[in-house]
């Protein structure tokens, strides 16, 4: 939970004393949505809470929440969003797309976890996340739990788009909508963060803190990148890994931009985009041919049909960003 989660917390806590057995949790994408419940979900199983309700994080059962593996807790994810799994030898550029839904089968091997007695003597709890990542079918499956669950158990089903989820299902759900955050409190943490300019991040981002914050990295990210391009001495292996949490997509976008500059600056004498770094982009242009800027573009196009899914994303970014060290290399 974050530290601008306080008031939802607070408004959480007349809901927590009556404790319905299924929460339907709602919240604006990007607004910490996910974390709220988990903290729900540790103090629900916490042995020894704290006077505010929250989990004590010193007990055995906050120990194995932290691990991921309290017995009596079961996470939905989607598969796509699970931690990737660890095998021995597994060939990580094979891997297949993961699933963006929740599946039928980790709903019905609640089951088996329903059918037995809880290890701690306490509660069981059971967060979905997103519940709306589950389709009509796998909705289904889930409610005859939801209609009939065993004595204490608690269902945190959280979502961002409430309607599509059955109305059935919903009518079984305790309805708990999170609160917006006291923008004050966000942009303090905002800034903690790194951002610099916190209040415009969160107005860019519909308020939600999560969603500012990423954005706000992204710029930092590309402004770092594009540096590195005005550097006649940069490293395409070290840029490459600089930038490694950017979707290839982005960075091919960035490049395409950049020697569109480029080429402009070339033939024309002017730039469209980034024009705090005009002179950067007229000095490294003096270096390159108009015809070989045009080739690295049209390179650039080809390359983007492919960003979305690249085989070894690491690769494909340190082979464009090898050609354009070609590009502007100093005859
Ligand atoms: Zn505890």
């Amino acid at each position: 939970m974050f530290s601008w989660q306080d008031s939802a917390w607070n408004a959480w806590l007349p809901i927590r004393e009556r404790l319905p057995h299924a929460i339907l949790i709602r919240g604006a994408e990007g607004s910490g949505e996910l974390e709220f419940a988990q903290e729900v979900a540790q103090s629900l199983l916490c042995e020894k809470p704290r006077g505010d309700r929250r989990g004590c994080g010193t007990c055995p059962a906050c120990g194995w929440f932290a691990q991921g593996n309290h017995p009596d807790f079961r996470l939905l994810l989607p598969d796509s969003m699970a931690p990737e799994p660890q095998e021995e030898g597994a060939e990580p550029t094979k891997k297949e797309k993961r699933s963006e839904q929740i599946r039928i089968e980790q709903v019905r091997e609640l089951a088996g976890f329903l059918a037995v007695g809880t290890h701690r003597a306490g509660l069981r709890v059971i967060l979905i996340y997103p519940a709306d990542a589950m389709n009509a079918n796998t909705q289904n499956a889930l409610l005859k739990s939801l209609e009939e669950p065993p004595p204490g158990t608690v269902f945190l089903l959280v979502s961002t788009q409430i309607d599509r989820l059955l109305p059935t299902v919903r009518s079984r759900c305790a309805r708990f909508a999170l609160p917006p955050p006291d923008p004050a409190q966000v942009t303090r943490w905002l800034k903690e963060q790194g951002v610099k300019q916190p209040e415009a991040a969160l107005a860019g981002a519909g308020g939600a803190p999560l969603a500012a914050l990423k954005a706000a990295e992204s710029e930092a990210d590309r402004l770092r990148f594009i540096e590195g391009l005005g550097d006649p001495g940069f490293d395409p292996i070290a840029l490459a890994e600089a930038v490694l949490r950017v979707p290839p997509w982005d960075l091919v976008g960035w490049l395409q931009r950049w020697s569109y500059d480029l080429l402009l600056a070339r033939v024309a004498g002017r730039i469209q985009y980034h024009v705090d770094h005009e002179g950067v982009i007229a000095d490294t242009s003096r270096n390159c041919e108009a015809a070989d800027i045009a080739a690295y573009l049209r390179a650039l196009a080809q390359a983007r049909s492919l960003a979305r899914h690249p085989l070894n994303a690491k690769l494909f970014v340190e082979d464009l960003l090898l050609q354009y060290q070609r590009l502007i290399a100093r005859p």
